[in-house]
């Protein structure tokens, strides 16, 4: 009986209430906690974590593509008070810099009170998108002129059809004037948009394998049905769209073959949800470490080592080129740095002894797509920042593995912070993976981990991140920064 048996337990306990079993408390000492940092007690107030949630919401907006990132975190550098790094002079401590590289790649750092030691976060600002081909502009017969696409980085190409695309990006007309274009993301722009088949006649088309469902060559953007009025004309489309490029900016046909237009999901990042604790938006892969680790950087003040964010390109299409983490960049930074710092230090030396975070997303386990993952070995949402000791994939192929020694040295420092964090591997073993620029940092012999936010839907259009795991990832940033 449920009454008696209740009497008879607390009269067996001591007076008050009784303690933990000795299990209980060995359940307690030894077990994993693996919760939700938003009713954790020790964690940030929610206050907090929607505050930084709206100001990195307006960094998405705007940062749509890898220039435009780097060009508003050089706005956040120079606001505190950070000056070019290639300027004259020597640098003392607590002198802040920073250096931007063919304007898509950024680096920024405060002078530590040992300027012989460094702590070095870097994440990539490039995102999966439809890039133009050279010769991208054509009219084919249905009364419509469009432009071809190349896809940038890995992409599920079905996802970017019947969605509204805005053009970002740089041309020079022949003359030589540099134009910036941006269309597609303010109130009455025009926005491009890739038709999908209708499904009456898709019966083909369904048959196919998801990943050609729809190919490369498809990706065609529909940018212009109104003709010039004159029957004479061939292609009066095209010529249409030309007239309209050259009249708004200056272009003709040629200067597109040198230009950099790229396609990008249209519109602003969204709260997700009924309590809107979840952030959705384009591009979050990786600018969300890119804008995290330079909120963090800039809120330092007199860090004891010498504390840089850098913001590396075309991670997505394998770090290669001279903004990508593959090139000498780093130590090009290094030999001008130990030039402008007391200490006459070796670039070599001092890169080699820095400690690292490779600043990148990893994916967070899905709750309808279960399949591909293994679940105590995936990040969740709102368990915190993920460390990844390491990537890559079939037999942790092309990883930086870290040592548990630098492991242990970031969770510790994560206990002392109160910074909730977690771990785990992309998904299952040999279903795939990933790689990041944590290889790329490491060769040069410094520690290095992968350290930022699960995602969800990672690599399209609307990529979504726990608005907690976001804050944990810039708290967790600016305690190694300072530690
Ligand atoms: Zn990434």
């Amino acid at each position: 009986m449920p009454t008696a048996k209740k009497k008879k337990s607390s009269t067996a306990a001591s007076p008050g209430k009784p303690g933990p079993s000795r299990f209980q408390a060995k359940a307690e000492e030894l077990l994993l906690k693996r919760e939700s940092a938003w009713t954790r007690k020790d964690a940030s107030s929610h206050a907090e974590v929607f505050a930084f949630a709206e100001e990195y919401k307006a960094f998405l907006a705007a940062a749509k593509t890898e220039r435009l990132a780097v060009d508003r975190l050089a706005a956040l550098c120079r606001k505190h008070g950070f000056t070019e790094f290639s300027g004259k002079g020597k640098l003392a401590p607590g002198a802040k810099f920073y250096e931007v590289t063919r304007g898509k790649s950024i680096l920024a750092g405060i002078v530590g009170k040992d300027p012989a030691s460094l702590r070095l976060i870097g994440s990539h600002g490039d995102s999966p998108r439809l890039d133009l081909k050279p010769h991208p502009l054509y009219e084919d017969g249905a009364e419509l002129a469009l432009l071809r696409s190349h896809y940038y980085g890995g992409v599920k190409k079905y996802q970017w059809l019947n969605l509204p695309l805005a053009i970002h990006g740089v041309a020079h007309t022949k003359a030589g004037r540099r134009v910036e274009i941006h269309l597609g993301e303010n109130e009455g722009d025009p926005v491009f948009i890739i038709p999908d088949l209708l499904p009456h006649l898709a019966q083909e088309q369904m048959k196919k394998e998801a990943a050609r469902l729809v190919e490369g060559e498809e990706l065609n953007v529909i940018v212009g049905h109104l003709p010039v009025p004159d029957p004479a004309v061939k292609d009066r489309i095209k010529l249409a769209v030309l007239i309209h490029l050259h009249e708004r900016w200056g272009l003709c046909e040629e200067d597109l073959a040198c230009a950099e237009l790229e396609l990008v999901p249209a519109g602003k990042p969204v709260d997700v949800g009924f309590d809107r604790a979840i952030l959705g938006g384009y591009g979050q892969d990786d600018r969300v470490c890119a804008y995290t680790s330079f909120r963090a950087l800039t809120a330092l003040a007199r860090p004891a080592h010498t504390a840089v964010a850098w913001v590396s390109d075309k991670e997505e299409t394998g770090s290669s080129g001279n903004t990508g983490a593959d090139s000498n960049f780093l130590e090009r930074f290094a030999r001008a740095y130990v030039a402008k710092v007391p200490g006459g230090l070796d670039p070599v030396e001092f890169l080699s002894r820095a400690k690292s975070i490779s600043a990148d997303v990893t994916s967070a386990l899905d709750a309808t797509f279960k399949g591909p993952y293994e679940a105590s070995n995936t990040s969740v949402f709102g368990r915190g920042v993920t460390l990844q000791k390491y990537v890559g994939a079939g037999g942790k192929g092309g990883t930086n593995d870290a040592h548990a020694e630098y492991m242990h040295f970031l969770r510790d420092l994560a206990a002392r912070s109160r910074i909730p964090w977690q771990t785990g591997e992309f998904g299952k073993v040999d279903h795939g993976g990933g790689g990041t620029i944590s290889k790329f940092m490491a060769r040069y012999g410094m520690d290095c981990v992968d350290a930022g936010p699960c995602v969800l839907g990672m690599h399209s259009p609307v990529e979504l991140t726990s608005k907690s795991d976001v804050y944990q990832a810039y708290r967790f940033y600016r305690a190694f920064l300072e530690s």
